[in-house]
């Protein structure tokens, strides 16, 4: 883009006035000069977005803010001082996280903003407010544990803590410990929402054999693995098949899991323990967000 001397210094005063806007919000104050003068460049031409590898998502997750130009426009909102709701903020702060930190947008940005940088610095800022984001469970969270280094003592894990927290505060069953669990009636609702899963759904043929767990190495990593995990994999896969959603849902093994496969590669039954696992994470998501 060739700007004119005098659409430079147009392009100047004006980004001046919006200095004065920006240093007075929350957003503003904690984004560098650099980046609030990038905000204010952007031309919404949505180049990002076309190149975008997580643009996808936004078919199966309607939140406008996983596309890179439209994120850019509401981080340059709330920059500015425009007053957001909390539902705004929010997704907002899950369209930051929905980011593989590809670069893609970047690159392709025709006026040179540094993207990727926006979005590291804003989705730190708005994941250490304190309002859960489960998204930060996800595999999208190996690029802020590769930067983990750089985050004060504490600042990394307190958004994982939260996330899981909220997600066990839906699983009454799982919190009291000492309650007698009643099989009948059981949660048909959950168990169907398994059931359609083409990878998940043979979890019913688990015998209890228990190897599984066996092979596992996180749960071979703890000594006392129930205490830290919950329920361990032949557990949860029990759990599923008795429709007992809370203990499904709300172990921490759901989340420790490293996605290994030697359970789903050594179960006699064939049952798919790894993609199970998977689908309950993403139930347990589901019904979190729901209750948001
Ligand atoms: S490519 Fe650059 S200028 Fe275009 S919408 Fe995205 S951030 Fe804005
Ligand atoms: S860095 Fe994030 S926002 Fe940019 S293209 Fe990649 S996934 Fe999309
Ligand atoms: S290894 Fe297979 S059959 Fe055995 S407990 Fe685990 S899921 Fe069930
Ligand atoms: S995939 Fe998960 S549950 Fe299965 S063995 Fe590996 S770590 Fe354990």
């Amino acid at each position: 883009m060739n700007l004119s001397f005098s659409d430079k210094i147009l392009h100047w005063c004006k980004s001046l006035i919006h200095f004065r806007r920006f240093s007075q919000s929350w957003m503003g104050k904690n984004l560098s000069m650099i980046q609030l003068m990038e905000l204010d460049a952007c031309t919404h031409c949505a180049m990002c977005t076309s190149r975008c590898s997580v643009a996808i998502a936004y078919e199966g997750i309607p939140n406008i803010n996983i596309l890179p130009s439209e994120k850019i426009a509401s981080i340059k909102a709330l920059a500015s001082g425009k007053p957001l709701t909390e539902r705004e903020i929010r997704d907002l702060q899950e369209g930051v996280y929905l980011c593989t930190n590809c670069y893609r947008c970047t690159v392709v940005c025709p006026v040179g903003i540094d993207l990727q940088n926006v979005w590291v610095k804003v989705r730190e800022l708005l994941i250490q407010r304190g309002v859960p984001e489960l998204s930060a469970l996800s595999p999208l969270s190996f690029y802020r544990g590769l930067m983990k280094g750089e985050r004060a003592q504490g600042d990394y894990e307190r958004p994982l803590t939260r996330a899981r927290e909220a997600i066990l505060a839906q699983c009454d069953a799982m919190q009291k410990k000492d309650k007698v669990l009643h099989l009948i009636p059981m949660d048909g609702e959950f168990k169907s929402g398994l059931n359609l899963s083409a990878q998940a759904k043979n979890f019913s043929v688990c015998f209890g054999c228990q190897t599984c767990t066996t092979v596992c190495p996180v749960v071979g990593h703890h000594e006392n693995p129930q205490e830290i995990l919950g329920l361990l994999p032949h557990q949860i896969m029990h759990a599923a098949g008795l429709g007992l959603r809370d203990l499904a849902l709300g172990s921490n093994m759901l989340w420790d899991c490293l996605t290994c496969y030697r359970c789903q590669e050594q179960c006699p039954r064939g049952v798919s323990v790894t993609d199970v696992l998977y689908e309950l994470k993403n139930l347990a998501v589901k019904y979190t967000k729901e209750k948001m």
